[in-house]
């Protein structure tokens, strides 16, 4: 996923651009089956009984705005469990059948975060249990969007964000991302609407409104996904295309016309891409975070669609969770850092092999810099600065801080250094090969690493202080830094421009994304209303297409008082749903009592366009103040 915080994202985002096992192959690696660690965040016993296939068989009701049906789990119980545990947060069950014979189950009282076990008697023997059921009007996973809430504004459109622990939501499941099923599902939609899922799809809207979807790779409950809407396909290559509502389309297929080329690039780097297709579904406004990586089919952010392919870098990194997440998976999300820490660091190297180092180097100095303030945000001393997270009793969103992702990368990058980059890359082709569709720990990790990469090297683990990197607060000292050489003809522009140079004579030919935002970012904390019209006049940064450095601009105006763009600012909150962007720029409004006025009128207008994990957290900064 891509990170949803500040600005921290943007690297990662634009860079372009924002989550196991089944059967040991090597000795290396068989202790470490799934479930052998506790996972606090799910209820099942997963641990006791295998979850083998789903069987999905749903209808949605968009007017309803209810998905209705039943899921058949296919078990091996070979450990005889006396009952099936699975997590339900908001269902509705209608009945429960143990190979179709009815069973009395129960639920248990909803635990926050968590939400209800669902307990079903089982017998040694039992293979298939079958679960009747409806959602709920508070199922976290799903986004309803009415015609209006849309880019075409013509028909209804749903999607699902299940990670982290939001499958249990829309599907009653044992969701932790240490449990890997196959899967099937049946969906019945409205006619004319077609329906997606992280699955072998299809190209065409059904006539009748029912779709077929397989997924015969195990992957985690985090991993489900269905998008239903007004959709319209277009190929990029013989592997790879892009989804969109059809008024998005065509921009769509030209800022992806590189996709193609990035998974090429990504198997050259790290071993075969093995999901059949990658698509790319592009979403409507209010998609809260940058992208999903949902396997054979991302789900991401319009915001992406910069028309300059300058934002799809994003793609690389959901590109690069196909090995790194999807294929070799964070035990727990305490582990989390093995999903996106590997993803980041592999996005850069995408990104450098196809466009350059000096490209690279410049996301990797925009995510050192979120790094450092999210450091500063989290105190220097928090656990939560710690690589590997402990996220008992709390919201496992709580990990998705910066840390898991830059400290996670950062760490890599030293390992890089550290070892060299050709003796690094073999380890971790072996690495995604070894442990394909299979769950890591940080200590597993650790482990392996020790004895196959740094086996004999004892001068290298001295180099790296691991322990302080995993187990430590902070940034430690031998953290890399990347080479500054395009950011540093950036920094000298702004000097220019604050020595009252006029900003038209400032050089910023063939500027990117990242060089605007180092640009911006290193302004001195408030400018002057006189500065930042100059800016705005010579660059136009209020009528800017790039979300980035509109987001930042914005920001960038309240702190300023500089009011011209609030008209740009307010049609950017009314449509945009992504949350590195709101919280930012509605927490720089919350700052003064003017602002904090204009913020909760903005809010109370557009707080129903918005996703309602981003609603959760904008509710707790505005409504509550
Ligand atoms: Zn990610």
């Amino acid at each position: 996923m891509l990170k949803n915080i500040a600005l921290g994202l943007l690297v990662v985002v634009f860079l372009s651009a924002c989550h196991f096992k089944k059967k040991a192959s090597g000795d290396a690696t068989k202790t470490m089956d799934t479930m052998i660690v506790k996972d606090v965040h799910t209820l099942s016993n997963a641990d006791s009984v295998q979850m083998q296939h789903l069987e999905l068989n749903i209808k949605v009701d968009m007017d309803k705005k209810q998905i209705s049906g039943c899921a058949v789990w296919t078990i091996n119980n070979q450990k005889n469990a006396r009952q099936l545990v699975l997590d339900t947060y908001d269902l509705t069950i209608d009945s429960v059948t143990v190979d179709g014979k009815s069973v009395p189950y129960t639920l248990d009282a909803k635990i926050k975060f968590l939400g209800s076990a669902l307990r079903i008697p089982i017998t040694a023997g039992s293979k298939s249990v079958s679960i009747c059921y409806k959602t709920g009007s508070d199922a976290r996973a799903l986004q309803w969007l009415d015609a209006q809430q849309t880019h075409d504004k013509k028909h209804p459109f749903l999607y699902t964000q299940s990670e982290s622990i939001y499958a249990r939501s829309w599907i009653p499941c044992a969701d932790g991302p240490g449990i890997r099923f196959t899967y099937n599902a049946h969906v019945q939609v409205p006619k004319g609407l077609m329906a997606l899922m992280s699955a072998l799809n299809t190209q065409e809207v059904s006539a009748d409104g029912n779709y077929d979807f397989e997924m015969n790779l195990p992957i985690p409950a985090y991993l489900m996904a269905l998008a239903v809407g007004d959709i319209t396909f277009k190929s990029i290559d013989d592997r790879t295309g892009v989804y969109a509502e059809p008024g998005m389309i065509e921009k769509s297929r030209y800022e992806f016309e590189d996709v193609g080329k990035m998974v090429n690039t990504a198997e050259q780097l790290y071993g075969p891409y093995r999901w059949g297709r990658y698509d790319v579904l592009v979403l409507p406004p209010g998609f809260p975070i940058g992208g999903m990586e949902n396997p054979r089919l991302t789900f991401c952010t319009p915001t992406v669609i910069a028309g300059d392919r300058s934002l799809v870098s994003l793609i690389a990194h959901e590109l690069a969770h196909s090995w790194s997440g999807n294929l070799v998976t964070n035990a727990t999300w305490d582990d989390f850092w093995l999903n996106e820490g590997f993803t980041d660091y592999f996005e850069r190297r995408i990104i450098e092999q196809m466009l350059g180092k000096s490209y690279s180097d410049m996301l990797w100095e925009l995510g050192y810099q979120d790094l450092v303030d999210n450091v500063k945000e989290l105190g220097d001393k928090s656990k939560d600065t710690w690589l590997k997270l402990d996220l008992k009793g709390r919201d496992p969103d709580d990990g998705l801080t910066d840390i898991p992702y830059e400290k996670g990368s950062h760490f890599l990058k030293l390992i890089e250094n550290t070892v060299g980059r050709d003796r690094f890359d073999r380890f971790l082709v072996k690495y995604f090969d070894e442990h394909a569709f299979k769950t890591m720990t940080t200590e597993a990790f650790l482990t392996y690493m020790d004895t196959t990469l740094l086996k004999d090297d004892s001068e290298s683990k001295k180099t790296l202080k691991i322990n302080a990197w995993v187990y430590g607060p902070g940034i430690p000292p031998n953290c890399p830094r990347a080479d500054q050489e395009r950011f540093m003809r950036v920094d000298s522009e702004r000097i220019k421009f604050l020595n009252d140079i006029p900003a038209a004579q400032l050089n910023v030919t063939d500027w990117t994304t990242h060089e605007w935002l180092q640009f911006l970012r290193k302004m001195p904390p408030a400018l002057s209303v006189v500065q930042m019209k100059k800016l705005d006049d010579a660059f136009m940064f209020r009528t800017t297409g790039n979300s980035e450095i509109a987001d930042l601009w914005f920001i960038m105006a309240v702190r300023a008082n500089y009011t011209a763009p609030y008209p740009e600012m307010e049609q950017f909150l009314s449509t945009v749903g992504r949350r590195k962007f709101l919280e930012p720029l509605y927490g720089e409004m919350m700052k003064t009592p003017h602002g904090t006025e204009m913020a909760k009128r903005l809010y109370a207008k557009y707080r129903k366009n918005y996703h309602p994990l981003a609603q959760e957290s904008l509710d707790k900064m505005i409504m509550k103040k």
